[in-house]
């Protein structure tokens, strides 16, 4: 008898980790820019080849300093360079990225640094007084290293000088071999219920995700691109973008310490800004800017993802038609590293009128290739894509999570078939666009009948006088809960409740319409500048009309 030659598993089993991103970006893009944003003084460019020096350099520091294989080695800091030499120089040689959100309360700081287990925190100078207060507290972190991010900053005393370790050590000779499935990176959820929750990124998750998030249908990323990361390197890895670029070998600049609309306008004109995401709120802000100083030229990007909560119709439009450039919805989160679905039209689409193509374009969008989603019933009933049974989406892919880091209480947000079950509620029409209605913890309930807040709000922020608007639920005696709508004005305009009641009732049904509509001089915002209805539920829970 003559036995088979093996057919399956031809392939090289090679590893997806980020040393293949790097070592490619090394040999291949030496000469390309990266920039840092520095208050005052303007950009800070280097190269890739410096890039790839320190990041080496610096993965030699850390391993001086005793950090080893599983290690955490926690940030706290603004988006620079020196942010993303940490991204790659902790995942490289084994130990964990574990990214701090710099915006959320002492108390959570102190469980989320405690909870990860850093052992070295490298920290921005303009951060450390946050820091410090708690340092004492933070149990496990045997170093502390500080970056001077602004000019003149000073190293405090007991810290380590970030610059000066990268200088005085020999870089890193060989990087160790990985497997795939090793963490690379941390970053815990905001934690609107209990304690925050670590999502852990393997190798192979961020590589596949960079992949991804590079197609055409995708981001469309290239070495050719100009991208300015305003998304926090502290909010889902800055949408894993800073990985893509690498991978690209893109240009990259960095927003550095807090930056502010007109800043990053400013970059955009500059640098001639390619690519830049952020949160819808971060575009209203600037679209206020650009109306107040129409100097400012954004004519360069060729795309803005905005994600992170809806994106308002209104703003899709006002970006394309007034200055040029088109927005790109996309929905995801930290636990999916975090893209689910963007919202490009497809070829069949883009003969469509204005107004259907806008509507379209105003959803999540559809699954990105290497995602599965389906919506589900509270009775776990799959929902047909007909555009209107609503049901919770659930997803599953090579880069969404099969497990909270160390966490007892999350195996509800896993069904027994192995899907995430992500909370957030839509429908999904014939075609597979995804829209979101909302949150579970927003969804408006009244009378039996579910309001989505998301559609209010957004029709809401299409009129011409309002720059913001969030509806709530408030209690109500009979109706259980009833939609109440917090509108902040455009600057220089007023507008009456009546106005904003008289411009949504011929858009809404009766039951959906707003109670009554409060003026507000802000909405707002969570520690990665989304409307906080939390803060609006709490303020209003006694309203009656
Ligand atoms: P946080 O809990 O801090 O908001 P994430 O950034 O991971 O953390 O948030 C993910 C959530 O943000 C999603 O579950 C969803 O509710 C919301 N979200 C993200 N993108 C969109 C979008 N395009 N439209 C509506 N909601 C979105």
């Amino acid at each position: 008898m003559t036995t088979k030659p093996p057919l399956d598993n031809l392939m090289m089993d090679y590893p997806l980790t980020l040393t293949h991103f790097f070592e490619r970006a090394r040999r291949l893009f030496a000469n390309k820019t990266l920039g840092t944003r520095v208050p005052g003084v303007g950009l800070q460019k280097s190269t890739y080849a410096d890039f790839a020096g320190r990041t080496a350099r610096l993965s030699a520091a850390l391993a001086a300093l005793g950090v080893g294989k599983r290690d955490r080695v926690g940030t706290f800091a603004w988006n620079s360079h020196r942010h993303l030499e940490i991204y790659f120089a902790a995942p490289l040689m084994g130990a964990v990225l574990h990214t701090v959100n710099i915006r959320l309360s002492a108390q959570d700081i102190r469980y989320i640094v405690n909870h990860a287990a850093d052992r070295v925190l490298i920290v921005d100078a303009s951060l450390w007084p946050i820091l410090a207060p708690i340092r004492g507290e933070l149990s496990t972190v045997e170093h502390v290293i500080v970056m001077a991010d602004t000019p003149g900053a000073t190293i405090p005393r007991g810290t380590l000088d970030y610059e000066q370790l990268v200088a005085a050590t020999p870089p890193m000779s060989e990087w160790p071999k990985l497997a795939e499935t090793d963490a690379a990176g941390m970053c815990y959820t905001s934690g609107t219920t209990g304690h925050p929750k670590g999502v852990v990124y393997t190798h192979r998750a961020i590589f596949l995700h960079s992949m991804a998030s590079s197609m055409a249908d995708v981001f469309a990323l290239s070495e050719r691109d100009v991208i300015l990361h305003i998304v926090p390197m502290f909010h889902a890895n800055a949408w894993c973008v800073p990985f893509a670029a690498v991978l690209n070998g893109a240009t990259q600049v960095f927003g550095g310490p807090n930056p502010q609309p007109r800043d990053i306008v400013e970059l955009i004109h500059q640098e001639r800004v390619t690519f830049v995401g952020a949160v819808p709120t971060v575009w209203i802000a600037i679209d206020a800017l650009l109306e107040a100083e129409p100097r400012w030229d954004i004519s360069s990007v060729r795309m803005i993802p905005i994600g992170g909560s809806a994106a308002p119709r209104a703003l899709l439009e006002k970006f394309e038609k007034k200055y040029g450039v088109s927005l790109l919805h996309a929905w995801g989160m930290t636990e999916m590293t975090p893209l689910g679905t963007v919202c490009r039209l497809k070829s069949s689409m883009t003969s469509l009128a204005d107004d259907e193509r806008y509507a379209i374009r105003a959803k999540q969008g559809i699954p990105v290739g290497g995602v599965d989603l389906r919506i589900v019933d509270e009775a776990g009933r799959e929902q047909p894509w007909d555009g209107r049974s609503m049901g919770e989406i659930q997803v599953r892919g090579p880069w969404i999570l099969r497990s909270y880091y160390d966490s007892a209480e999350s195996a509800d947000r896993f069904t027994d078939d192995g899907w995430f079950r992500t909370g957030d509620v839509a429908v999904l029409d014939p075609e597979g666009y995804v829209q979101i209605t909302d949150r579970t913890k927003d969804l408006i309930k009244s009378g039996g009948e579910w309001i989505s807040s998301i559609d209010v709000e957004t029709m809401i922020m299409a009129h011409p006088k309002v720059l913001e608007a969030a509806v709530i639920a408030v209690p109500h005696p009979k109706w259980v809960e009833r939609p109440l709508a917090c509108v902040v004005p455009r600057p220089g305009e007023t507008v009456t409740a009546e106005e904003i009641l008289d411009f949504l009732r011929p858009k809404l049904a009766r039951w959906a319409l707003p109670d009554d509509v409060v003026l507000i001089e802000t909405v707002p915002k969570t520690s990665v500048g989304k409307f906080d209805k939390k803060v609006l539920r709490e303020r209003f829970k006694d309203w009656r009309r």
